[in-house]
């Protein structure tokens, strides 16, 4: 052998040997709960970048797929921008010699089920963070039924669920098994036993008998409550006592524009907790960097996640912009709320839809409460206001984060990504405080440490569409078109009304100070049916926008 040839064997030994071991111990620490994600997904990083280093010398293909324990399709569904945990998930994979062919955000079915044929891949993994991207992975689920696929089908993300997967997704798939995977550090378990020749059986069997339980479970779920009719409900609103209560009128009506508002102002209102979370470290900000067992992983990932935000502001790599209105507006018919162009309140800028509950808890009492309950009904002769807005922190986000996976930094691509969201959500918080202290004004004297902000103690709330409050997402459309969100902030909507960049917040403000972030619960077919119509939308459109809160089969 000559010296040339010398040096790529003893390339190929450290990478297939030194490093792939590695790569396997922190798979299986990371296993036994001795390693956290943080710590796997960054020793990822040397596993790749020895790769990419090597590479050249590495000419027997053959050799390079050798160690592969399947190949894994990743992609988040049609219309939704989920990322992050994807992106956690595909790393872990792979430290653990799963090849993954990540599609990226917003993938059409078609796209999906075409790589997984023309790839020959082991196993498919959708995932999702908005209600609307459920009834999209029933459709992905579907498909594959109808294209004849056989490969096991992975479902993960915010807004899904074992009972979802179960009840929605698992049925229409029979040729293959479907598995709910609750968190990161489960894929590789189940991506494992999934590919076992040894243990598939054994755990299809499982996971085939627990759902059939969950089915059954759900299909013999008596009400927790009694359902009223619309009619009812809107009977039994919260009825405020708008004769004593005097609106406070904003000191500035009209949108307001921040265009690359400054990083600095946004540090002290970060709330860091949900920070740790996405990288699946759970617990409370800043007791958990002294926590026995997370404290060090969650230390080192703190220090790091400091040093890139100074990176961040200093060299501009992110930038953020927001806008912000106000309105004069009036509840109209219980449930809508009239936005009105200027204090003549004879012109109808917008007409915002809301959804009241429709379930009394068994043997509650209480009022049934729409959003729309906490504006001052017109026929009362009440004038009262009305915010919206809309935030981003995602500027430069998506390249910066691109180039770092480029450089084989799976690490900071997903750091950079999960700070913008915190940038995003600290914008929301400081524009709001912006908004009671001076925009709005009626909090001018507030003065509150980032804690209570947390906790949210003060008085009004900024309520998001498709959270509990108001889970139409369609809503969105409304919002951004007040706002002229696009224009403005640069943040666009998908067709299932994600937003765009994904590290984005957008919400209503509220100034009443009895207005709480209620849950709409489930709604009946009387309610939906006057929604579709108010909305001017087809019922069953109305339907499958609504499908998380049907209180009745379709
Ligand atoms: N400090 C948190 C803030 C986000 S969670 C963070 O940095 O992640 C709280 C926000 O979620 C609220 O301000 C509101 O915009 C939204 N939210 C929470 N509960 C809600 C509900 N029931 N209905 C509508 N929006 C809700």
């Amino acid at each position: 052998l000559g010296p040339a040839m010398c040096a790529a064997w003893e390339a190929i030994e450290a990478v297939t040997v030194v490093a792939m071991e590695g790569m396997c111990i922190g798979g299986d620490l990371f296993g036994d709960g001795k390693m956290f994600l943080p710590q796997v997904v960054k020793s990822a990083r040397v596993m790749k970048q020895a790769v990419g280093y090597l590479q050249p010398f590495i000419e027997d293909e053959k050799q390079q797929g050798a160690q592969s324990n399947g190949k894994i399709l990743l992609a988040t569904v049609k219309g939704d921008v989920h990322d992050i945990g994807k992106n956690i998930v595909g790393v872990v994979l792979q430290c653990n010699n799963f090849e993954v062919i990540d599609l990226g955000v917003m993938v059409q079915a078609e796209n999906i089920l075409q790589t997984a044929v023309r790839e020959q891949v082991d196993v498919i993994g959708l995932s999702g963070l908005i209600t609307p991207s459920l009834d999209e992975m029933v459709h992905v689920a579907s498909e594959m039924e109808r294209q004849q696929l056989n490969v096991p089908l992975l479902i993960g993300g915010a807004t899904t669920s074992k009972a979802h997967t179960a009840v929605k997704i698992d049925p229409n798939y029979q040729r293959n098994q479907t598995v709910y995977v609750a968190d990161a550090s489960r894929a590789v378990g189940v991506a494992t036993q999934l590919l076992s020749e040894e243990n598939r059986g054994g755990f299809i069997l499982d996971i085939q008998q627990e759902y059939q339980k969950v089915r059954e479970r759900t299909a013999n779920r008596k009400p927790r409550g009694k359902n009223l009719s619309y009619q009812q409900a809107r009977e039994s609103g919260l009825k405020l006592d708008w004769q004593n209560y005097q609106p406070p009128v904003p000191n500035i009506l009209g949108l307001q524009v921040f265009n690359d508002y400054p990083l600095e102002r946004l540090l002290n209102t970060i709330d860091w907790t949900p920070f740790f979370i996405s990288w699946d470290l759970v617990g409370k900000f800043p007791k958990i960097l002294d926590d026995k067992v997370i404290g060090k992983a969650a230390t080192s990932l703190y220090n790091d996640a400091k040093n890139m935000l100074e990176k961040l502001i200093d060299e501009r790599l992110v930038r953020a912009s927001g806008v912000v209105g106000l309105w004069p507006a009036n509840s109209v018919d219980d449930d809508d709320i009239e936005v009105y162009t200027d204090e003549s309140r004879g012109q109808v800028l917008a007409r915002v839809h809301h959804i009241r509950q429709q379930t009394r808890k068994n043997g509650g009492h209480g009022p049934l409460v729409s959003l729309a309950d906490y504006i001052a009904p017109k026929n009362s002769g009440v004038n009262d206001y009305i915010g919206g807005f809309a935030v981003t922190a995602g500027k430069g986000v998506e390249d910066l984060a691109q180039a770092y996976k480029e450089q084989g930094d799976d690490y900071n691509s997903i750091l950079v990504k999960a700070l913008a969201d915190r940038l995003a959500e600290s914008f929301a918080e400081h524009m709001h405080r912006r908004v009671r202290k001076e925009f709005w004004g009626y909090a001018a004297e507030e003065d509150l440490d980032n804690e209570p902000l947390i906790k949210e103690s003060y008085r009004g709330i900024r309520p998001a569409p498709g959270y509990p409050a108001c889970p139409d997402h369609t809503e969105k459309a409304t919002l951004f078109s007040l706002l002229q969100a696009t224009q403005n902030a640069g943040i666009a909507l998908t067709e299932s009304f994600a937003m765009i960049p994904a590290a984005s917040v957008s919400g209503w403000y509220f100034a009443h100070p009895d207005a709480r972030y209620i849950n709409t619960g489930k709604i009946q077919r009387d309610q939906l049916e006057s929604l579709a119509e108010r909305k001017g939308l087809a019922v069953n459109d109305m339907e499958r926008w609504l499908t998380p809160v049907l209180g009745y089969k379709t």
